[in-house]
């Protein structure tokens, strides 16, 4: 505040105060008008001509002039609104999990699969058919292929409970390896009775002699113990064969639902429910189309919605894609074509983009306009691991495999084995 007597601050003019000077080419125009009158101003022009390449927006508040010079040029504040170039983004998926809906109509519950379920095992399909993914090991040595071909269906259907059993917690490769032990190895049970896996073996060999057998399986002890106790209930209630129901598979000692219903397909050619390995837990689960605890929550998850005739698939594919490009660690999202075509909501960002580069396609086009040469760049091939479980297992295998050389002195095997 100034202080009495001392001058006052110069009155700040404002364009506004000024315009009280402007020239009025109508004097007569009545007071009353306060209707702000139509203006061409030099700043309009000027932005007129260039708003088609300027990123800028005016926002203009045209205040009107006091209403005695309502008909002169109008004087006007302004306010710049800078507005910042952005690319437009691409419009996110959305991605939605299983869910139950109702019908209105009929207040029915059903379960909806989640998006883009069938465009993604499309493709996981084709990735293990011709890609990625393909040769598998659960494609050569899983369960369901390792019943020889040369023993009875009675038989063959023991090939596979037994090949199941052997099989929880253990890579495919040593499962395999220790089925052909007891395929070719398991003593005959009796005088001229030919060794293999057949039940009467199973029932005649000593305990210490199975497990010796088995024992690159993870859990060989307790699972000599199963096999054994399951050869007596086949013997005694089943008479000598499988059962033929998930019932009477999961009440066999270390058959659990996966098993059962892996079994049934497999050894009876009926599917009844999912067989649901680790890998088809945990890779639907990064897929987000549910969120599961354990293998059965996500088999009942499954067999809401998934159509019925890709039960008995779904494992195989899935579990393919487990051990050749999805794997537990260090999953490959750059050669994924999920990751790259943006349907994994779990895809490693940086694997993807590194995978769209390399695949970046060599195209050269000729005089004509016409495509004639793609080439596709590739990467160094990455060299696919199984899943290790027992990751000393294939050393023991190897060094008992030695042992049983013919030919080699101890001196030798000894030699060897450092
Ligand atoms: S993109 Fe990555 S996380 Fe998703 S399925 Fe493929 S490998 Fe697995």
């Amino acid at each position: 505040m100034p202080s009495p007597g001392s001058p006052s601050p110069p009155r700040r003019v404002t364009r506004g105060a000024l315009a009280r000077f402007a020239y009025h080419a109508d004097s007569s125009s009545s007071k009353e008008n306060t209707a702000p009158p139509s203006v061409t101003d030099i700043e309009d022009a000027v932005s007129d001509q260039t708003s088609a390449t300027t990123t800028r927006k005016r926002k203009r508040t045209v205040q009107p002039a006091p209403s005695s010079t309502s008909s002169a040029i109008a004087v006007k504040t302004e306010s710049l609104e800078v507005e910042t170039a952005t690319k437009p983004s691409t419009p996110r998926r959305a991605r939605k999990p299983a869910r139950k809906t109702i019908d209105p109509a009929t207040n029915e519950t059903s379960v909806a699969p989640p998006s883009d379920w069938e465009e993604m095992y499309d493709l996981v399909k084709e990735m293990r058919l011709s890609g990625p993914a393909a040769n598998a090991a659960v494609d050569t040595m899983g369960c369901e292929r390792l019943a020889l071909p040369t023993a009875s269906p009675r038989d063959q259907r023991f090939h596979t409970l037994v090949a199941l059993m052997l099989s929880s917690q253990t890579k495919d490769t040593t499962n395999a390896v220790a089925m052909r032990r007891l395929q070719t190895e398991l003593p005959g049970h009796g005088p001229g009775a030919a060794p293999g896996l057949t039940l009467e073996n199973m029932l005649a060999v000593a305990p210490e002699r199975l497990n010796e057998l088995i024992w690159a399986v993870g859990f060989h002890n307790n699972k000599t113990r199963y096999l054994k106790q399951t050869a007596e209930i086949l013997r005694d209630r089943w008479a000598g064969d499988i059962p033929d129901s998930i019932e009477g598979l999961v009440a066999l000692p270390g058959v659990g639902p996966k098993m059962a219903h892996l079994c049934l397909s497999a050894a009876w050619g009926r599917t009844e429910g999912i067989g649901v390995d680790v890998h088809v837990h945990r890779i639907t689960n990064l897929w987000g189309w549910h969120k599961t605890k354990g293998p059965e929550d996500t088999r009942l998850a499954l067999q809401a919605w998934l159509p019925r005739d890709r039960w008995r698939e779904i494992n195989g594919l899935l579990v393919g894609l487990g051990q050749t490009v999805c794997l537990p660690v260090g999953r490959r999202c750059g050669d994924c074509e999920l990751g790259l075509r943006g349907l994994c909501r779990a895809a490693e960002r940086g694997k993807v983009l590194q995978g769209r580069k390399a695949r970046e396609a060599k195209i050269e086009v000729g005089e004509d306009g016409d495509v004639v040469k793609k080439e596709e760049v590739e990467t160094e091939d990455v060299v696919v691991k199984d899943i290790v479980k027992n990751e000393d297992v294939d050393e023991k295998v190897k060094l008992e495999q030695l042992d049983q050389t013919p030919g080699l002195d101890s001196g030798r095997r000894a030699k060897k084995r450092r």
